[in-house]
C-alpha cells in the first residue's frame, strides 16, 4: 500500500509539473511587452500625438500616443472603467500622464500586437464587482 501511496504521489507531481511547464510556455506566448522593455519605454518617453515606431516580437509597428489631460476625458475615449485604451484602426493609445504608463503601455501595446486574452482577469474581475453589487 504504501508502495502505490508513493508512486500516486509521484504521478501527481509529475502531473503538475507537466501542467506548469505548458502554462508557462503558453504565457509566455501571450504576454504584452515587459515594463522595463524597449518598446513600453518608446512609448512612455514620447510626446504628446507624436508617431513612434515600436518592436515587440520581431514586428515593427507606428504607434501614436494621445496624453489625454483629464480622467474625464479619457473616459470619454475609452469608457468608464478603462485605465487606457487603443484604437486598433489607427494605433492611437489613449492615455492618462501619470505614473501608470508602464502598465497602460505594455497593456495597450499588447492588443497592437495581437497578444491574445490580455482583458480576461478584468472581465472576470468585473463580472465578480457585479455578483458582489447585487
Ligand atoms: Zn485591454
Amino acid at each position: 500500500m504504501r508502495c502505490i501511496g508513493a508512486l500516486t504521489r509521484r504521478a501527481k507531481l509529475i502531473l503538475v509539473l507537466i501542467v506548469v511547464s505548458v502554462m508557462s510556455t503558453a504565457c509566455s506566448i501571450n504576454r504584452p511587452p515587459d515594463y522595463d522593455s524597449q518598446a513600453v519605454a518608446t512609448i512612455c518617453d514620447s510626446e504628446d500625438g507624436e508617431t513612434v515606431g515600436v518592436s515587440f516580437l520581431g514586428e515593427t509597428k507606428q504607434v501614436t500616443v494621445d496624453w489625454v489631460p483629464t480622467w474625464g476625458e479619457l473616459y470619454e475615449l475609452c469608457g468608464e472603467t478603462a485605465g487606457a485604451c487603443v484604437n486598433l484602426a489607427t494605433n492611437v493609445i489613449h492615455m492618462v500622464d501619470n505614473r501608470r504608463c508602464l502598465q497602460s503601455a505594455s497593456h495597450e501595446l499588447g492588443h497592437i500586437f495581437g497578444v491574445a486574452g490580455l482583458d480576461a482577469p478584468r472581465q472576470i474581475a468585473l463580472r465578480r464587482q457585479k455578483i458582489y453589487n447585487m
